[in-house]
């Protein structure tokens, strides 16, 4: 693998009391597309600011391609910018906002006519350049907001939450372009959100942050199928969560008990032995069937019609009440209320999570 372009070493951000950044280690790759995601008050803006130069650091430093940046103002950073509430300038028209970071730079007038066009071509705006930010919807100005960002070529741009403004349809809309641009430009992106979706489509790699502290980081399917701790597998998607007695285990697997059945679960590297695990079952990996088919009786409590999927609550005897999730297309059961059905699922659906280690 190449070098990173940014390394960030021991990063923490105190406010008086609060640690809005708590000792965070993270090499980002050249041309990836990271996402940094997170509930509300994770840190990911301060993680954002910090890379930006906005938040200078309390401790801790980072480095661009091996030069410490970590005192240096935003300006010699010089990296894109698509931050919440960083608006288009509203005197200037489109064409002079992306023409903005250019001349600031001192670039030749002819340079900057040929990029401005090249820029509104990026994000399918040729016919707006002599708009008025006023005269453009939310997902217009969000665009040229990312034209004006990318217009000097910056090495790495950094984007806070740039589509949560906008409705859905539009939102997913401009998910895909973001991803587009990003494969056809090469340029490091770090990108904010706390909506998990955007963060599995769109990322190479997600770093789940809490508290400050990263969680976990991996490819979008890793964490997904992979979490370590019951605070990843909720916040990514649904989970079933349950703590099973463990009957015996060995070095990498262990069998597990509900009452009379018994089913093996692999167990993650350098798992101590422990008389209970605290698993995680993601509904789309239960199976529903028809009495005495699958390892366990249940019954249906409740079913929520979703179009291309069924959700069906289903309660069982020592589990309680457990989500299932299935295509509507292709059901073992027509699932509705009261009716009994059995329950299993495949010997690698059940993840075993780490105890969580949140501090009161
Ligand atoms: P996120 O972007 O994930 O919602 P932030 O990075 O904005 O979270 O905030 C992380 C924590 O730092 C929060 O507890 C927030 O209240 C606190 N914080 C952020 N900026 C400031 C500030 N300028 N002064 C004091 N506290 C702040
Ligand atoms: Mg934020």
């Amino acid at each position: 693998m190449s070098d990173p372009i940014l390394t960030i070493r021991n990063a923490t951000k105190r406010y008086a009391d609060v640690r809005a950044l708590d000792d965070v280690q993270l090499d980002v790759e050249d041309g990836e597309f990271l996402t940094l995601l997170g509930p509300s008050g994770s840190g990911k803006t301060t993680l954002l600011s910090a890379i930006a130069g906005f938040a200078p650091l309390t401790e801790g430093r980072i480095n661009l391609r091996g030069r410490d940046i970590s005192s240096e103002p935003p300006e010699h950073r010089d990296f894109g910018m698509v931050f919440q509430g960083y608006a288009l300038f509203p005197t200037m028209s489109v064409r002079d906002n992306i023409a903005f970071p250019l001349k600031v730079r001192k670039r030749p007038k002819s340079e900057i006519a040929t990029r401005v066009a090249e820029c509104l071509a990026l994000v399918q705006m040729e016919e707006f350049a002599d708009r008025m930010p006023t005269q453009l919807s939310g997902g217009q100005q969000q665009r040229i907001a990312l034209a004006r960002a990318l217009s000097f070529e910056p090495q790495v741009l950094l984007l806070d939450e740039p589509l949560s403004a906008l409705d859905k349809k539009l939102r997913a809309d401009l998910q895909w372009e973001l991803k587009s641009l990003h494969d056809r430009l090469g340029v490091t992106f770090i990108y904010v959100t706390h909506d998990q979706d955007e963060a599995l489509s769109m990322s190479d790699r997600v770093v789940i942050l809490r508290d400050g502290r990263i969680q976990q980081e991996g490819r979008p399917e890793n964490l997904y199928n992979k979490p370590r701790t019951r605070f990843v597998a909720d916040f990514l998607g649904k989970s079933n969560f349950m703590t099973l007695p463990v009957k015996d285990q060995n070095r990498d697997a262990a069998t597990c008990t509900i009452g009379t059945a018994e089913f093996p679960v692999a167990l993650p590297e350098a798992k101590r032995p422990e008389d209970t695990l605290e698993l995680a079952l993601r509904p789309e990996r239960i199976r529903l069937a028809e009495p005495g088919q699958e390892m366990l009786a249940a019954t249906v409590r409740q079913v929520s019609y979703l179009g291309e999927r069924c959700q069906v609550l289903v309660d069982q005897e020592t589990l309680g009440t457990l989500m299932v999730s299935q295509p509507t297309w292709k059901t073992g059961v027509t699932p509705r209320a009261g009716l009994p059905v059995s329950i299993g699922w495949d010997r690698d659906a059940c993840v075993v999570l780490d105890p969580d280690t949140r501090s009161a």
